[in-house]
């Protein structure tokens, strides 16, 4: 069974082949229930709303059994490890685990479900990665060549981490900017094109030449365990100093466009006001959020064969290529990739 921990484990290819499934199920009023038979563990070791309420219910209009396990009243709060948690998954029969950890990394025993990160610690969240880079790709119709600033606090952020392992490989060219103290270290992501304080740039100028923003929140709930607590911004002065004001976004371009995964803590990085900005597509990110988690977990557990033999997926390393079918031109990957193997869609067999 395929896992999906990181951005990584996405090749470009598959993508657009998630991008692809994602269109059809959005497109479909009954989904095809893909996850007939399958059954879906949701565990949530952090607080979460639009995850977890996406998950749940992509699986469940799949047709999955789904259980949702509180982490507090597991025996993770007795102190099992979340490897010992995922075999107990496994041994139940549990095929897919859905999982949210404050662990940076999550590492599956060899007995488990297939594992899908619904964000760990301050290392990575790549499906919400992916539902930005739909939720691009649908306001611009490409990906490559894309300039996205992203704004914020880029040191604390899982967004950010699997925003910078993801959008480069499909052209996008990043420009990241934070408060000095929240900047974080250049060589952990090194495909992202260029990473700036912003006490040392005008804040204008990154908007004025950006396609996209994606603001994040600052993560204050983990600024109490980081080292340069002392030196970080506070809520009270964020917006003024760092946030996307009203006045700042005159800078914006009106095609460009702005994002956020969520939660907005609106008057501290985004000003109020811009919630009804026409630029904004903070609640086509909510719904895409849906469809792109369907694809997912079909892809984790779904119940498809690839076409031509050959596994769903290698070590870790997830290869969804079987979504891909035949891609009309519109989803044709710009980047091609060596060694493609050619697979059926759920839809097309
Ligand atoms: N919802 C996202 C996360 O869980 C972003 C955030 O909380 O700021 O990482």
């Amino acid at each position: 069974m395929p896992h999906f921990l990181s951005a990584e484990d996405f090749s470009p290819r598959s993508v657009y082949a998630l991008f692809r499934l994602a269109g059809e199920l959005r497109a479909r009023q009954e989904p095809p229930k893909l996850l007939s038979g399958r059954s879906v563990a949701l565990l949530f070791g952090e607080p979460s709303t639009r995850t977890r309420l996406s998950f749940s219910l992509a699986a469940t209009r799949l047709g999955a059994e789904v259980l949702t396990l509180d982490e507090r009243l597991t025996s993770r709060a007795k102190g099992e490890t979340l490897a010992d948690t995922l075999e107990v998954l496994a041994l139940l029969g549990v095929d897919v685990a859905v999982v949210r950890t404050s662990e940076d990394v999550i590492r599956p025993p060899a007995l488990s479900p297939s594992v899908v990160s619904a964000g760990s610690g301050t290392g990575e969240h790549p499906t919400q990665a992916l539902l930005d880079a739909w939720t691009l790709y649908e306001a611009f119709g490409r990906l490559e060549g894309l300039r996205l600033l992203v704004l914020g606090d880029l040191r604390h952020s899982r967004v950010f981490g699997s925003h910078a392992r993801l959008l480069p490989r499909l052209g996008v060219r990043i420009t990241a900017a934070a408060p000095r103290a929240w900047l974080g270290r250049e060589e952990d992501l090194p495909g992202v094109a260029e990473r700036v304080a912003l006490e040392d740039v005008s804040l204008e100028d990154l908007l004025a030449s950006a396609d996209a923003v994606l603001v994040l929140r600052p993560q204050w709930e983990r600024h109490a365990h980081s080292a340069d607590a002392p030196a970080s911004p506070t809520p009270a002065s964020y917006l003024e100093r760092y946030g996307l004001t009203k006045a700042r976004a005159r800078a914006l371009r009106p095609e460009s466009r702005i994002l956020h995964p969520g939660p907005v803590t609106w008057g501290v990085e985004i000003d109020p006001s811009l919630r009804e900005d026409p630029r904004i597509l903070v609640r086509r990110q909510v719904e895409n959020g849906l469809y792109v988690r369907m694809a997912v977990l079909v892809a984790a557990g779904g119940n498809f064969e690839p076409c031509g033999g050959g596994a769903v997926a290698g070590e870790g390393n997830a290869d969804v290529e079987a979504l891909g079918g035949d891609l009309p031109p519109s989803f044709e990957p710009p980047v091609r990739e060596e060694g493609n193997r050619a697979f059926s869609s759920p839809f097309h067999r």
